[in-house]
């Protein structure tokens, strides 16, 4: 991958472009991970990168990155910029396409993401981004405080990257974060919950929960359980152990709402037969899991529900009418919730003639 990107860089060169890797690909490659994709930064603007690589794509938004996938690999390849005006501390809404890489590194977020990579594949280092690596430790690229002020989404940035990797965070930006933490509240529930997906779902996600809640970032988020958060590999199941503001809801999709509105319905009312029946097999695993119960012995219940839906109970609506001589209404409803009831609790046998026996006995 390395070899593939240093042809890029050479390419860039050849036009008389400045062209480096830069950010995680360099960061992974001194730390001896390997990385997802490569990010590029050069000289030459979005309209000279897609005239040397029409089959690039361009940036949905201004100021993004063309994208460029060469081999299944995809490159992300930024001008060199130099971000002037910030809004609601999040979007720069002026930038300025400059020559010198230099720059463009100084607006960067964290030291060790400042690393680059040159045509000769020789790591450069200006901000001392390989000590910070080899502490393991985050440090911002210049004053903490001003970097958390420009853009809060750092701050979710610099507990993921200290998660992912088992960093520390330095003194600085302890404290930078803690000053601005109230600047969260800006960011789209969407960035939020990106950055926090990924924090959960990293094997250490239980050290960057405890930095969440140390650093009283938690609150910050809307997420008010973030002690009882239950870590797994299934991310439905993270989200429905935790209390948080609806507003997180949005970023899930129509099937995932309803399964954490179940789980949430379950762990209300206990895990028993009527949770079964009523929310499922699936529901029901994901609140074992949060309250520690034998998933297995949840599949065995199930199993010996006496019916698993409405279709199964050996009666009809139009029976019960009949033999109660009603329509539809509150005590219909009543009578057939009673039944469902009785039937999954192994109160009542699902025998037709049973049920109405039972009907006759305690309605008529
Ligand atoms: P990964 O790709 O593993 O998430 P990364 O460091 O490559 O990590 P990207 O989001 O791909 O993260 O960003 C690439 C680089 O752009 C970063 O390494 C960093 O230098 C810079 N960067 C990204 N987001 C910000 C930000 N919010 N503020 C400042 N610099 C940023
Ligand atoms: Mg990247």
């Amino acid at each position: 991958m390395l070899k593939e990107a240093l042809k890029l860089l050479n390419q860039f060169e050849e036009k008389g472009f400045k062209a480096y890797i830069v950010g995680g690909f360099v960061r992974d490659y001194v730390l001896g991970i390997n990385s997802k994709d490569v990010d590029i930064a050069t000289s030459a603007t979005p309209k000279e990168i897609m005239e040397m690589f029409p089959n690039s794509v361009l940036p949905k938004e201004e100021y993004g990155a063309v994208t460029l996938y060469l081999k299944n690999e995809r490159y992300e390849i930024t001008t060199f910029r130099k971000e002037i005006k910030y809004i609601n501390n999040r979007k720069p809404i002026e930038i300025e396409y400059i020559s010198s890489l230099l720059e463009d590194l100084k607006r960067r977020d964290f030291r060790m993401n400042a690393l680059c990579i040159d045509k000769h594949g020789v790591v450069l280092d200006y901000f001392d981004g390989k000590k910070d690596i080899e502490n393991k430790v985050i440090n911002t690229i210049g004053n903490s405080n001003y970097k958390f002020s420009q853009d809060s989404l750092r701050i979710l940035r610099a507990i993921r990257f200290a998660t992912s990797l088992n960093f520390s965070l330095s003194d600085e930006v302890k404290s930078a974060i803690i000053e601005n933490k109230h600047l969260l509240k800006t960011l789209s529930y969407s960035r939020k919950k990106q950055e926090l997906d990924r924090i959960f779902l990293s094997s250490n996600a239980k050290y960057g929960v405890q930095l969440l809640i140390d650093l009283g970032l938690d609150k910050e988020l809307e997420i008010y359980n973030m002690n009882n958060i239950i870590l797994c590999n299934d991310i439905i199941s993270i989200w429905a152990s935790l209390d948080s503001t609806d507003k997180y809801k949005q970023e899930f999709s129509s099937s995932e709402k309803a399964i954490i509105k179940d789980v949430k319905e379950v762990l209300k009312i206990g895990i028993n037969n009527y949770s079964l029946y009523k929310y499922g097999l699936y529901a029901n695993q994901i609140a074992s899991n949060i309250i520690g119960v034998d998933k297995s012995k949840i599949v065995g219940l199930y199993d010996n529900l006496p019916i698993k839906s409405k279709k199964e109970i050996d009666i009809t609506a139009m029976d019960i009418e009949r033999i109660l001589n009603i329509k539809p209404g509150p005590l219909f409803k009543e009578v057939y919730d009673k039944i469902t009831i009785e039937i999954i609790n192994n109160n009542l046998e699902n025998k037709k003639e049973k049920i109405e026996e039972y009907i006759i006995n305690n309605y008529r």
